[in-house]
């Protein structure tokens, strides 16, 4: 398997002021084209800095070299300059980026300052990448490695990544376009925590055999990782034959655990919980309304995250004081006394009203205790239910969940997502 190493300058990363993004981006789509990342580094802005980190990476030969960030008109922009001192060669100023960049910069309606005129030099022997911003990137064959610099802003990096560096690359490993050469699998599932699943599939083999297994645990459930590995020898791209013999072995894996799990599965790499619930909603002409309490309208965004949510959610009704609980869903005020907001029956009462109010097919409610404060000996931080009220019953189920109040409310709107999951499967089960 081809390596890759990346670089990612900035003091920014290194106090934490800003999440590195660009790496889980990166090294995911390095991943899609089969392409290992072996080493990902964060640099501070300085000049000696990012090149010793260049000439040491080169030492150890990665097919690829990426480097993140540096590329603007600022002092602290200094990521040319590096490469250049790195590989010993000169920055040329390149007409044709300037006349890219004075147009840029006539569309932006900006005028372009002398500090833009550094942007439009790079590194002698090395080829433009066109500027989604005003900063152009650029790339060079150094030896064994292409060395290739993206400028910082997410945005920008993943535009310039998408319609320059990834036809490149493709381009020199010889892949098709668009096809994945990851051989990895992604099973998502929910309700069983990860020792429930390392039990269910003892009988695979998790290590040693052509397709590796791993899990994960997530707000939205366990993930589950299948890999398949790379036969005999360590070609940089596998051949016709062997990419189907590695997709065959990670299909029979993936049967193999299926049928271990059954319904907990909800899904296949990027799918969320919620777009499982929509396509059996959608399925089954169905419609959904929520009634929120400890979530605060968490369930309703993960339910509208997908365009076209508008088929199948009708809306909701944010409840988070008693009050509204009384007057928008009609929950008896007796009840929320005697038994409390965060109790069965008023999570019952909650979802009821929701489609009483919407004539929705379902309703989902949530009501809990998400902390840090506010919990008690009989109902402590943790404790929360969701209900789920459909024509014929409604029914409640009580969590304990562990984590901060962040976890504890990702987790409740998810566990209702999936408590209508299995009624509607069970629906389909029983209706085919
Ligand atoms: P600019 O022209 O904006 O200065 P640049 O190529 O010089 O672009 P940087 O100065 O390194 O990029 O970073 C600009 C901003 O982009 C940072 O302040 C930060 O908000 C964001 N950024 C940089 N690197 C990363 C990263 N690895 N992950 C996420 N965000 C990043
Ligand atoms: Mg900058």
């Amino acid at each position: 398997m081809a390596q890759a190493e990346l670089i990612f300058t900035g003091d920014e990363l290194l106090r934490g002021e800003v999440v590195n993004t660009n790496q889980s981006f990166l090294a995911e789509a390095l991943l899609l084209l089969g392409i290992e990342t072996t080493l990902a580094l964060c640099v501070p802005d300085g000049r000696a800095e990012i090149a010793s980190a260049i000439r040491d990476s080169l030492a150890r030969r990665p097919a690829v070299l990426l480097l993140s960030g540096g590329l603007g008109p600022t002092p602290d922009d200094l990521t040319r300059e590096a490469v250049a001192d790195a590989l010993g060669r000169r920055l040329e100023q390149r007409e044709d980026l300037l006349r890219v960049l004075e147009s840029r910069f006539a569309d932006l309606g900006r005028p372009m300052e002398n500090s833009n005129l550094k942007q439009a030099t790079i590194p002698r022997g090395s080829q433009a990448l066109q500027p989604v911003g005003t900063a152009p990137g650029f790339y060079v064959q150094e030896e064994g490695a292409l060395l290739i610099a993206l400028p910082g802003p997410p945005a920008e990096l993943r535009r310039m990544w998408t319609e320059q560096v990834d036809p490149l690359l493709r381009d020199r490993f010889g892949l098709k376009a668009g096809e994945d050469h990851s051989f990895v699998r992604r099973l998502r599932l929910f309700g069983l925590g990860e020792s429930s699943v390392a039990d269910r599939l003892s009988d695979l083999d998790w290590r040693g055999g052509p397709v590796t297994i791993g899990t994960r645990s997530n707000a939205d459930g366990v993930l589950i990782v299948l890999r398949a590995r790379q036969a005999a020898g360590d070609r940089e791209t596998p051949g016709e034959q062997e990419a189907s013999a590695r997709s065959r072995g990670l299909d029979e894996v993936e049967r193999a655990v299926r049928e271990r799990l059954g319904p907990h599965v909800y899904g296949t790499d990027g799918e969320g919980l919620s777009d499982a619930v929509a396509q059996l909603l959608l399925r089954r002409r169905s419609t959904v309304a929520t009634a929120e309490s400890c979530t605060g309208g968490l369930l309703g965004k993960l339910l509208t995250d997908r365009a076209g949510s508008s088929e199948y959610y009708l809306g909701g009704v944010v409840s988070y004081n008693d009050r509204l609980k009384e007057s928008l869903l009609e929950v008896d005020p007796a009840l929320l006394r005697s038994k409390g907001a965060v109790s069965p029956e008023v999570a019952a009462a909650m979802a009821r009203g929701a489609r009483r109010l919407t004539d929705a097919n379902f309703a989902l409610s949530t009501s809990g205790v998400a902390g840090p404060g506010g919990g008690s000996d009989q109902k402590p931080v943790g404790l929360v239910y969701v209900g789920l009220a459909s024509a014929d019953d409604v029914e409640v189920k009580e969590l304990h969940l562990p984590g901060d109040r962040e976890a504890v409310r990702l987790r409740t709107a998810n566990s209702a997502l999936d408590l209508l999951r299995r009624r509607l499967l069970a629906a389909e089960r029983s209706a085919s």
